[in-house]
Formats: structure tokens, C-alpha cells, sequence
């Protein structure tokens, strides 16, 4: 269990929901990071009282700062004001909350100061994860994942001393707004249609990955980074409830699966509490109201950036940096509607062309691919 956390992202849906956990278990917060929602985080700083707040630019910490004028909070900005948060002396714990690439630098900065780490932030692990995940085990950082597959693969792996003993991981997929439709039908879909989850209230950029099923890729090769498990351990079904959050099949053949009400607040709090259970108020699972359970899988004609996510799970190296990187990149395009939904994926596979793979890259590699495939999606589009 950790007593004070930095929180990398707090206005953002995972930040605010890691905030009820920190109020429920009376978690301190010593470091608080958006990237310029200042009226949020000016809330959550007079509640939480942390040491350190940041954010990405100057004027906006200028206006913070004064208006947390008197409280003892220093405001700072920029890469190094991250990094400076994910790495406070007396935090014990840091939960990345930051979309995108952007945390990279932060975690690294965490991980270095052997943090435990709540992984929410899965692009960082699909771009650098190899590197990721040595680096951690070089400083003794612990990792624990928050992302609601990954946590529930943790939980079932409690019990298991050798990662040998694992035969696959079942990743659930709830299938996304979009489940059922054609390729075709699903090109035409509307930035508001894309928006609308069936079962989970997120952030804007991942709810768009549900809905290209781009998430559950991500997923995939974070997975197999997490637990270093190859692409063949990797199952991904559709299971539209979300009531299955994944499941671990050993090799026994006896499978484990985690279940609950669909609520980020229980692998965030597992991750702050772990090795401990505390008690929440969350709803009961009642299982004599529960829809049937069905399971079906995927149809990765219909959503190709599944299926691309798969084959650079295959193919390794720079190619998950490419994947992940141009995916933000046309997400965003897609967000201020200057492409269709269904040119993501094309995007996507135009970089995937176009980028060559360095296998086992350095960080240097990585930054630069990530640099490319974004200028590649930006000139496609130009
Ligand atoms: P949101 O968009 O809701 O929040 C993102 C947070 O990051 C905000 O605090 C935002 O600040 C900050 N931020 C955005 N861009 C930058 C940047 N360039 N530099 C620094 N800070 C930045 O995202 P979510 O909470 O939905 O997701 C966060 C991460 O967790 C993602 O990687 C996502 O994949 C993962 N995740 C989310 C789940 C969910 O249920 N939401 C479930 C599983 C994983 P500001 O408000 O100022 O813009
Ligand atoms: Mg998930």
C-alpha cells in the first residue's frame, strides 16, 4: 500500500477517479500535473494541499501560481516540472494519468527514482516497452498495471510464482460502439457516434481507440510487455458485458478470470492498496441480475487497427512505436474532424509502410520514429 502518490493527469477521467480513491483511502497526494486545465486543478490543489503542481506552459503557471498565491504549493511548468512531480521525494507511488506519448519522460523519471508505478498510461508501453520495463527492473521499481485487463491478469496471477506456469492470457474486449457493423459501415461513423461507449465513461482519445478497437491492440502488446508473455499467449474475445475484466489460462488448464462491476476506481485502488484489499463502496456485483455472459471473437475485417496492432506485436521493435505514434496522430485529425473515422486505420498502415523497423531500439530510436510517423500521418493528409 502506498500513503502519497504523485498523480501524473489529475484532471483527466483517470486522474479524477485515482482523486475518489485518495479521498476513500485517505491516500496524501504530493504532486499534482495537467496540461493546462488550471481551474480543475486549482480545485484539486485546495483540497489536496500538494507540495508540487505542474503544468506544460509558462502563462498558465504564471495564472496558478498566483491564484494558489499563500498555500505553500510550488507551481511549476514544462517537461521538467513532469518530471520533477513523477519523482517528489515523498511520494511513494505515481500514477501515470497522462495520455499519450507525453509520459514518456515522466515515467522514465519515475521508474529512476524506483517509484511504484500505476500504469495507467498505456502508450509509453506500447512505444518503449521493452526499454520500459528493463529500466524498472534496473532500479527496482515496481509496476503494477491499471489499465482494467492488465490489472485483472495481475490479480488472477497472484497465486502464480513462475510466469512459466502461464498458457495464455484472454484479454475481453467489449467490442466498442461499433461491434456488429461492416467495414464500411464503420468508415462512415460520426466523431459523436464514436464518442458513445457502451460500457465505460472515459477520456476522448481512448474512447475513439475503443471504438477502432485500435485500443485493444494497444493492449495486446501491452500485455505481452507487462507479463513478457509472446504474442501466440495473447487471446483477444469479445465479451460485450465487460463484466470479465480478462483472464489468465494456465498451463493446467485451469483458467482464472476476474469479474466485477465495470469501475475504474478497483484496479486503480488495487494498485495503490496491492498487495492489500480495502473495502469500497463500490456496487455489488449481483450476479442473479446479470445479463448472460457471452463471448465471441473479434472481426478484424471490420476493424483493422486490431489487426495491425497484432502483427507489430509479431514484428517487435519500432514498428509498435510506429503503430501507437501515427494512431495518436490521426486521432487528434479526427478530433478536430479533418479526417473521416474511417481513414484512421489507412493512416495507420500508410506509416507502417512507409517507416522501417529498428528491432530492439534504443531510446533515441524511438523518439525519432515516434517523430517520424507523426510527420508521415501529417503529410498524408496535407
Ligand atoms: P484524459 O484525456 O481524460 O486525461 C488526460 C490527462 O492528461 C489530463 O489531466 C490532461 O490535462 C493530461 N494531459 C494531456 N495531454 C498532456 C500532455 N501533452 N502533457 C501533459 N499532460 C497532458 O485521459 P484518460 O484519463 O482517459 O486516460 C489517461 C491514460 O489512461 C491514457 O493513456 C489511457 O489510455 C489510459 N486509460 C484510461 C482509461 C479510462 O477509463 N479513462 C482506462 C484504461 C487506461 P488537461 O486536462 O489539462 O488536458
Ligand atoms: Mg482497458
Amino acid at each position: 500500500m502506498v500513503n502519497t502518490i504523485s498523480l501524473l493527469g489529475s484532471t483527466g477521467s483517470i486522474g479524477r477517479q485515482t482523486l475518489d480513491v485518495c479521498r476513500e483511502q485517505g491516500i496524501k497526494v504530493a504532486a499534482l500535473t495537467a496540461r493546462s486545465s488550471i481551474d480543475l486543478l486549482e480545485q484539486q490543489a485546495r483540497e489536496f494541499r500538494p507540495q508540487l503542481v505542474a503544468v506544460n506552459d509558462l502563462e498558465p503557471a504564471l495564472e496558478l501560481a498566483r491564484r494558489l498565491k499563500g498555500l505553500d504549493i510550488e507551481v511549476v511548468y514544462g517537461l521538467e516540472g513532469l518530471r520533477r512531480a513523477a519523482s517528489m521525494r515523498s511520494s511513494e507511488g505515481v500514477v501515470t494519468a497522462v495520455v499519450g506519448m507525453a509520459a514518456l519522460w515522466p515515467t522514465m523519471a519515475a521508474i529512476e527514482a524506483g517509484k511504484r508505478v500505476a500504469f495507467a498510461n498505456k502508450e509509453t508501453l506500447v512505444c518503449a516497452g521493452e526499454l520500459v520495463m528493463e529500466t524498472a527492473k534496473r532500479y527496482g521499481a515496481e509496476i503494477i498495471p491499471v489499465d482494467s485487463e492488465h490489472s485483472a491478469i495481475f490479480q488472477c496471477l497472484q497465486g502464480s510464482r513462475d510466469r512459466g506456469e502461464i498458457k495464455k492470457l484472454i484479454l475481453t474486449c467489449s467490442g466498442g460502439p461499433f461491434f456488429g457493423l461492416s467495414r464500411e459501415e464503420v468508415g462512415r461513423k460520426t466523431k459523436a457516434d464514436a464518442l458513445r461507449h457502451p460500457n465505460w465513461n472515459m477520456g476522448e482519445k481512448i474512447t475513439i481507440d475503443c471504438a477502432t478497437l485500435m485500443n485493444k491492440g494497444l493492449e495486446f502488446i501491452e500485455a505481452m510487455r507487462l507479463f513478457r508473455v509472446t504474442p501466440e499467449q495473447v487471446e483477444v474475445v469479445i465479451h460485450r458485458q465487460s463484466i470479465i475484466h480478462s483472464m489468465v489460462e494456465f498451463q493446467d488448464g485451469a483458467v482464472l478470470a476476474q469479474m466485477g462491476t465495470p469501475d475504474m476506481r478497483l484496479p486503480i485502488r488495487y494498485a495503490l492498496t496491492y498487495p492489500d484489499r480495502r473495502k469500497s463502496e463500490l456496487p455489488e456485483l449481483d450476479l442473479l441480475k446479470c445479463p448472460p455472459l457471452t463471448f465471441a471473437p473479434p472481426d478484424l475485417e471490420a476493424f483493422p487497427c486490431l489487426k495491425m496492432a497484432m502483427e507489430c506485436a509479431q514484428i517487435g521493435g519500432t514498428s509498435c512505436t510506429v503503430l501507437n505514434s501515427a494512431n495518436e496522430a490521426a486521432v487528434e485529425l479526427f478530433r478536430q474532424d479533418r479526417i473521416a473515422f474511417g481513414q484512421i486505420p489507412d493512416l495507420v498502415a500508410e506509416a507502417l509502410d512507409k517507416i522501417p523497423n529498428v528491432s530492439h531500439p534504443a531510446m533515441e530510436e524511438i523518439l525519432e520514429t515516434d517523430r517520424r510517423a507523426r510527420e508521415c500521418v501529417a503529410e498524408a493528409v496535407k
